[in-house]
């Protein structure tokens, strides 16, 4: 039997056009987007769409928007085999990242995928990153179960775990990669599934879906010279609940007292500050120098290799669910949906 695909057209690069006018590229209509693409009618799979009302550019992605697509998932869970997700590139990883931990104990394929090119025009990428998503997502293993049941980016060749994907190029095809886990599936004349590195559900309970999200989080960049009065403003911001700090290498900071000071005060009012490396690649390691000590003595919890993206998902999520933090604390320091790896 045919597998059945919803394919939830949210707008993007994919589906846009010239404004003849302005000359800025708008979404479209997904009807004219299709006309675009006979191929759609030879793939072995059935694909109905559904459409957002008022297609956005990805940049006005917010999380009302993935509470919809949740909805949208949850409502039509048992009817299809698999989902596929068109969305603008620019907060694809953030969007990926949400729906990780917005749909607990996922069973079925979420492809998310677009393109750098509009599909309208003669060198798109977007032809070739529909089809093999809507390929991707009609998979299965021989016993008949889904070959990839997570949250999934395809772009350029490429199968990413969606909440360790960042945007890596504004020009090139190839705009994604996940730099701390390696590619779930490669696609080149066949698609190489990389079995033992795609996500095992529990088939036998059910997905839970999860739409509420506490947004009061805040991302912040050490630099050399960073001032304490902006510190200290942003760390009392009110209905702050956590700070992702973007740190150096490993997890490291400056020696500052003032910073180590206005750290543990944040960390005593309750709010969770989480240590993720301004590198693109490896983990956060306190105890390796006094750097990252300095921030483990103040309370500081490791990012480990998350992404700022999945961070920002994970604590809007859990923070969604609870303001314990202690549960916020020990839920960042375990993978909840295969987004972090922990070394002890
Ligand atoms: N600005 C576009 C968006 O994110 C870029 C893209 O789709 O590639 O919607």
């Amino acid at each position: 039997m045919q597998a059945r695909i919803l394919l939830v057209y949210t707008g993007g690069t994919i589906g846009m056009d010239v404004n003849a006018a302005t000359g800025v590229l708008e979404p479209l209509d997904f009807n004219k987007l299709l006309a675009h693409m006979p191929e759609l009618q030879d793939i072995p799979a059935h694909v109905d769409v559904h459409q957002f009302a008022e297609p956005i550019d990805s940049s006005d992605m917010n999380p009302r928007l993935w509470a919809q697509l949740v909805a949208i998932i949850a409502e039509h869970y048992d009817n299809y085999d698999g989902f596929v997700i068109l969305h603008g590139t620019d907060t694809m990883a953030f969007t990926a990242s949400a729906l990780s931990f917005m749909l607990e104990n996922l069973t079925k394929p979420v492809v998310l995928t677009g393109s750098q090119l509009p599909i309208g025009q003669l060198r798109t990428d977007g032809r070739e990153n529909l089809i093999t998503s809507i390929e991707i997502a009609a998979a299965r293993r021989p016993d008949g179960r889904p070959r990839v049941p997570e949250v999934c980016i395809y772009f350029s060749g490429k199968l990413l775990r969606g909440n360790r994907s960042t945007k890596i190029n504004s020009e090139g095809f190839n705009a994604f990669d996940t730099f701390n886990y390696p590619h779930l599936a490669d696609a080149g004349i066949k698609i190489n599934y990389h079995d033992e590195l795609i996500l095992q559900p529990d088939y036998t309970q059910p997905m839970v879906p999860h739409t509420k999200m506490n947004t009061g989080v805040v991302v912040f960049t050490l630099f050399p010279g960073i001032e304490e009065r902006m510190v200290r403003y942003l760390l009392d911001a009110p209905n702050l609940h956590s700070v992702v700090m973007r740190t150096y290498g490993s997890g490291n900071a400056p020696q500052l007292p003032w910073l180590k000071d206005a750290l543990c005060r944040a960390e005593q009012q309750g709010i969770t500050i989480v240590n993720i490396t301004q590198c693109a690649a490896g983990p956060v390691e306190m105890a390796r120098y006094s750097g990252g000590f300095l921030l483990k003595n103040a309370g500081v919890i490791s990012g480990y290799d998350s992404t700022v993206e999945c961070a920002i998902a994970k604590l809007m999520h859990l923070y969604g669910k609870s303001n314990d933090p202690f549960y916020i604390r020990s839920k960042m320091q375990c993978a909840l949906c295969g987004e972090v790896t922990i070394k002890e």
